[in-house]
């Protein structure tokens, strides 16, 4: 198999042969097509998450040790199966749920494995991910069909779909006159936009910095824009029942709780870096929620492809690139320079 890995963090991906694994037990092996390139490869990518103050989590303590494989959003084929795996056949295109726990503490029980409390094994995170020609995935229940959307569209509803999706589920109960702020609107926040359209959400205020993004924002159903670096950003925006954070920076971070109506919720999902400082009487006063949401679950990103094959999700553009362009890819969204998605293409690569 070929893999694109991480050999030092922030240098380029170099390409590696090596042996294709043979499942095990319930394991099956999957040959990759399409593996989404997300805003979180970066972090993993650089090796630390920005704690602010000068405070780094570095993701070795996390298993992300170099050579690393990157990618978890991962869509491909059926290639062979352990003795025991169940409920696939060879040859099938399968999403794969890359969010996988532990498998036996009671979270994992309760079909949360993206909060596994005793040893996620996260594809591209603390297992080799889909940068790859092959993945091995320990059991076919994290494989979905997806039969019917785009494949390309479908890798991306594995991470920055289903982390939407599970943002939007944190909102607090709202009134039909009640307003939703998503900030970025970058991959996440684009699809999150489409989201909140499907769910029946009548005024969806969307805010970036770059009126490319807020313009493609428009066009995924959002009803206001705002530039977040008008002087009057934030009492364009005030008043809204929730603000959704897809950057999860100080800025956005301050934008958002300082727009919340009273009983207002500030969910956060990105993962940009820095650290929050805020007074706390008005956290009581204001009865504001401040929340965090992490990917989603098995079940979460089943009824993201429900919703998908519905025709209820708008995707954001997705722009298929080779594999071989995996370097290239990661360098233009540092850059800024990716509006909606890239899917990288593994379907043309001699394994
Ligand atoms: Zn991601
Ligand atoms: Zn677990």
């Amino acid at each position: 198999m070929l893999s694109w890995q991480v050999v030092e963090h922030g240098r380029p991906l170099q390409k590696a042969l090596t042996e294709t694994p043979k499942p095990q037990g319930t394991e099956v092996l999957m040959r990759i097509t399409r593996s989404g390139v997300c805003h979180s490869d970066l972090h993993i990518w650089d090796g630390y998450f920005d704690l602010g103050g000068g405070k780094r989590f570095y993701v070795k303590e996390r298993g992300c040790v170099p050579p690393f494989t990157l990618g978890h959003e991962p869509f491909g084929v059926v290639e062979a199966l352990g003795p025991r795996a169940r409920g696939v056949r060879v040859g099938q295109k399968r999403l794969i749920y890359p969010w996988i726990g532990c498998g036996k503490c009671a979270v994992c029980k309760a079909g949360q494995d993206n909060y596994c409390v005793s040893g996620s094994r996260f594809l591209g995170v603390n297992r080799p991910g889909a940068y790859a020609t092959h993945v091995i995935v320990p059991d076919a229940k994290y494989l979905i069909d997806t039969g019917g959307i785009d494949d390309s569209f479908a890798a991306t509803l594995a991470c920055s779909a289903v982390t939407a999706y599970s943002a939007t589920a944190k909102l607090p109960a709202m009134n039909p006159a009640d307003s939703v702020a998503v900030l970025g609107c970058g991959g996440l926040g684009l699809i999150g936009v489409s989201i909140l359209k499907a769910q029946g959400v009548k005024k969806i205020v969307a805010c970036d910095i770059d009126e490319g993004k807020l313009a493609a924002a428009k066009k995924q159903g959002a009803t206001k824009t705002v530039n977040s670096r008008a002087d009057d950003a934030l009492p364009q925006m005030q008043g809204v029942a929730a603000a959704i954070d897809f950057v999860g920076s100080p800025a956005t971070a301050a934008l958002g709780i300082a727009a919340l109506r009273k009983g207002g919720r500030y969910i956060i999902c990105g993962l940009f870096g820095g650290e929050l400082v805020h007074p706390l009487p008005p956290i009581a006063q204001r009865a504001i929620g401040i929340v965090g949401s992490y990917v989603g679950s098995l079940q979460e990103l089943k009824e993201v492809v429900a919703l998908a094959k519905k025709g209820k999700l708008r995707p954001a553009p997705v722009e298929t690139r080779p594999a071989d362009e995996a370097n290239a890819a990661l360098e233009d969204l540092k850059a800024g320079r990716v509006v909606g998605r890239v899917v990288l293409d593994f379907e043309s690569v001699a394994a």
